[in-house]
């Protein structure tokens, strides 16, 4: 006997209307491409998302067509996240941090019809242009007439502005009723090894998400929040936030592309940002513009840390000095992308503080909606005993089945299972901490050694900016860790006095043979530590042995 309640199927376009209805004032404040404050709110971004819709048509985009997007967080690049996915179209957030040759194997792997650009991508565009030509046939800059760039494009290839557009086009009446499980959004993976992926979220998938994502114990956003996604909508759409931020009724800051210290500080104080979500590097950058500047946050609450581990000496220094609670997240844009969250439960309540600031370095219970496992090479399941470590898989409705282009299930394996690539331990209360990925990882005499337990360590010393910790070849332990260390600016680090700094932090096996100081360490388009390139440089730093 089926159910005799209201059959609507679970589609993008209800968050934007709900928004615009019960949440019309809410605000979207976009620090604009030209450097300017713009300001609107729910009920102006529906009614410009359905004009753009109409737009949409008139390019001759139907329900299926990939439409990206190379652009800042703004309220424009909200508009197409609405107007592209809520009229059957999907929306492809490219990552402008992508080098040039990935860009043109996306677009082409993605068949994207029309890109909408921010005008800073301008030369970006003109450089990648004629690989792309067999598929895109026009470039929308996301602009005013008075602000287009002036670029070459190859025949074929039109240039038009999104305000002439909007001008041009009528609103469309009202969303059109999709299926809930067609494709809505594209993401590709940042691809630190071989080519980027597409991951293909789901209207089904990304409602959701958006719901889970902000229960209580997840991002747990409320109408009277003001939320600032320092996440670019580039990377998996902002961690999900310009769904579940309108979906609550919580005012949307948009950084645009400042996204240094002083930028943000500035913003979050004149736009009374309540809470905010970036990865650690940005948060580093904020924490330095304050101590420097001797500068206060005023309404923040909370910032969220996720996409690498977040070093504790972050959590304590927020808190600590500027009484805004950090809270950690762990996900992949193969999840949609948030995971798992860190916060209490009551059994935790009566935990000493130093075990309390312990648990909330790890990255957290899974929301709902996410099981997790960890297993053993061989694919068996380990204890939760929080030092048990494996590999991490996890399944639920906003987990990817497969790539794009793939055969369906083919990333998962035959329990439906899809493997993080992460290694990680799950305590008895389900709090599960990521010890590694699991290429990362270093085997020193068949065991394990957290690379990321030991850069925690390491940038917890005062003389160092930034470390990675790489598995490099050993003759006797086939593989022992090796340091490599930036130094913050005007110091000098003393390697031997480094790695005396780990005794008595962990164990003297786990100990790194040995620090090299470098001027930088490379990064990924998201801003990870590229570990793969410090791999194929620093492998044989040990084989004479040590
Ligand atoms: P994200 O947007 O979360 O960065 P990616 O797909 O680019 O998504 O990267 C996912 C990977 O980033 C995870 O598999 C994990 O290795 C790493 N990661 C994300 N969050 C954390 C975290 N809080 N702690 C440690 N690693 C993390």
């Amino acid at each position: 006997m089926l159910g005799l309640m209201q059959d609507q199927p679970l589609l993008i376009s209800s968050i934007i209307r709900h928004a615009a209805r019960h949440h019309a004032s809410g605000e979207v404040v976009s620090k604009t491409v030209e450097g300017d404050i713009h300001r609107t709110n729910y009920a102006e971004i529906e009614h410009r998302a359905r004009r753009l819709a109409g737009a949409l048509a008139r390019l001759g985009i139907a329900a299926g067509d990939r439409v990206a997007t190379l652009a800042w967080n703004g309220y424009r690049h909200l508009e197409l996240y609405y107007a592209v996915s809520g009229t059957g179209a999907i929306c492809h957030t490219i990552n402008p941090r992508l080098s040039a040759e990935d860009i043109g194997y996306i677009v082409n792997h993605a068949q994207d019809a029309v890109i909408f650009a921010d005008t800073t991508f301008a030369p970006l565009l003109a450089g990648v242009a004629p690989a792309i030509r067999g598929s895109v046939r026009a470039i929308v800059f996301m602009t005013a007439r008075a602000h287009m760039p002036d670029i070459a494009t190859p025949e074929g290839m039109d240039v038009l502005c999104y305000e002439d557009l909007m001008d041009a086009a009528e609103p469309i009446a009202a969303w059109p009723l999709l299926d809930e499980r067609a494709a809505a959004s594209l993401c590709y993976t940042s691809g630190t090894t071989g080519r980027p992926k597409g991951v293909l979220y789901s209207h089904r998938s990304t409602l959701l998400h958006a719901l889970a994502s902000n229960l209580k114990d997840v991002f747990g956003l409320g109408a009277a929040d003001r939320f600032l996604p320092v996440v670019p909508m580039f990377h998996v759409n902002a961690w999900g936030s310009p769904y579940s931020a309108p979906m609550a009724g919580a005012s949307l800051i948009m950084p645009g592309r400042h996204l240094d210290g002083a930028s943000l500080a500035d913003m979050m104080n004149a736009e009374r940002v309540t809470c905010s979500a970036g990865v650690p590097t940005v948060w580093l950058g904020l924490l330095q513009h304050l101590r420097a500047s001797g500068k206060r946050l005023d309404g923040v609450q909370r910032l969220i840390i996720g996409g690498s581990a977040c070093p504790p000496m972050l959590m304590r220094a927020f808190g600590d000095e500027y009484g805004v609670r950090v809270d950690h997240a762990w996900g992949m844009t193969e999840m949609s992308p948030i995971g798992t969250y860190n916060m209490p439960k009551s059994s935790n309540a009566d935990l000493p503080a130093d075990a309390a600031f312990r648990l909330r370095e790890k990255q957290g219970r899974v929301m709902y909606g996410v099981d997790m496992r960890i297993v053993d090479d061989g694919g068996a399941e380990l204890s939760w005993d929080g030092t048990t470590s494996g590999h991490l898989q996890v399944r639920g409705p906003n987990v990817c089945s497969a790539y794009l282009g793939d055969e369906p299930g083919s990333a998962l394996d035959a329990e439906g299972w899809f493997a993080t690539g992460d290694v990680a331990t799950i305590d008895g209360e389900g709090y599960m901490e990521i010890t590694d990925r699991s290429k990362d990882v270093v085997k020193s005499g068949g065991e394990w050694i957290s690379t990321v337990q030991l850069e925690n360590i390491a940038v917890g010393h005062p003389d160092v900016a930034e470390a990675a910790v790489i598995a490099a070849r050993h003759p006797k332990w086939d593989e022992r860790p090796l340091l490599i260390v930036v130094a913050r600016q005007g110091c000098t680090i003393d390697p031997s006095a480094l790695r005396a700094y780990f005794d008595g932090k962990v164990a003297k096996w786990w100990q790194p043979d040995d620090v090299v100081v470098v001027d930088e360490l490379p990064h990924t388009a998201t801003g990870k530590i590229q570990k793969m390139a410090l791999r194929d440089k620093f492998r044989d730093h040990l084989a004479g042995g040590s």
